[in-house]
């Protein structure tokens, strides 16, 4: 029996077309080009049903709505197939890659989200390669996690971030190694794939809830802080330098920082580089920041705090819990502490 795979294809350049100089989303194309694949019919492929969302967007214009339809598409047809590969642009994959985990819980199924930097339709591409494997991937591989490939790379989505604009090995995710690599083999490191946890797959609803995510830069005026950690803000995101630090020596800047945490904003610290962890005890800039009440993101992707924190406030956590959760692995998108 061929196995099963459902598309879900949401848009970006894989299925675009070059219309007056610029590429843009063209509905109908890819599956068209699809057709024309002799290797898509290949005895070792899936059966695949294609599902091409109205509109096909650039992934600069996704939202969490976005999310939850993804999430929604992938619950509704759960049992008729094998594996999920959603099809998606590269600018804002890796945001939809680290929501997608909080947002199906149960998973039991290899979902796998792709794309490429050069359409399809180009004589010279990446989206052929990406599309065949993560087809082979939703497959024939039974990884019950919400995965990126890109570039030979299978990355565990909540971990992965974008790392080149034109580069064909666009994605990595420097916290955590691969869960597979893609040469002349394809290399599945299961030692590292979650294990399942059984249950039956649910979806989580997004409510809206106000998060925002701030990057610090040298000069930045406690004025615009207060501005952006106004009421109605719930969570917010700050990337921070190095080990967490920020200017500790501003006291308008902590105290901005200290008067939202008063109010149950729930600020979370994440490191501006590609690699490595907060740590607030480290340096004097930390730990002003830790005694202004926000708390330390450790290895976490900026990404994935961001859609932590939607996901949190919308399963209707007070601050506290927030803030207790947002300090535990949930779905792998952080390095458990000894
Ligand atoms: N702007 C495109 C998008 O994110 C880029 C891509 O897909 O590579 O939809």
């Amino acid at each position: 029996m061929r196995k099963r795979v459902y598309i879900a294809y949401t848009g970006g350049t894989i299925g675009m077309q070059r219309t007056r100089d610029v590429y843009q989303p063209a509905p109908g194309s890819l599956q068209a080009q699809m057709a024309e694949m002799p290797e898509l019919r290949h005895d070792s492929m899936p059966a695949y049903t294609i599902h091409e969302y109205t509109p096909l967007l650039d992934s600069s214009n996704m939202t969490p709505r976005e999310w939850v339809k993804i999430a929604r598409d992938v619950e509704a047809n759960y049992d008729r197939y094998d594996g999920f590969v959603v099809l998606h642009g590269t600018d804002t994959m890796a945001y939809t890659a680290s929501a997608l985990p909080f947002l199906l819980s149960g998973l039991r199924k290899p979902v796998i989200i792709t794309g490429s930097q050069i359409p399809l339709c180009e004589i010279r591409n990446d989206a052929r390669e990406n599309l065949i494997t993560s087809l082979m991937l939703a497959s024939s591989y039974a990884i019950p996690e919400v995965c990126l490939y890109f570039g030979g790379k299978l990355l565990r989505g909540c971990r992965a971030t974008k790392v080149s604009a034109d580069g064909f090995a666009a994605f990595d995710s420097p916290n955590f190694p691969p869960l597979g690599n893609v040469g002349i083999d394809i290399e599945v490191h299961w030692d590292l794939v979650r294990k399942s946890r059984g249950g039956k797959l649910g979806v989580q609803e997004l409510n809206s809830p106000v998060v925002s995510a701030l990057r610090l830069f040298p000069g930045i005026s406690p004025e615009l802080v207060r501005n952006v950690l106004r009421p109605p803000l719930q969570g917010l995101v700050l990337e921070a330098y190095g080990v967490g630090n920020g200017p500790d020596q501003n006291a308008d800047f902590i105290a901005a920082l200290a008067d939202a945490t008063q109010r149950g904003v729930v600020i979370v610290d994440c490191t501006q580089c590609l690699e490595g962890t907060v740590d607030l005890a480290e340096y004097a800039a930390g730990s002003a920041l830790a005694q202004a009440g926000v708390i330390s993101g450790y290895d976490m992707t900026a990404e994935a705090a961001l859609a932590k924190l939607y996901y949190l406030f919308s399963r209707g956590f007070a601050p506290e819990r927030v803030k207790k959760e947002m300090q535990r692995d949930l779905r792998g998108e952080m390095t458990v502490r000894a």
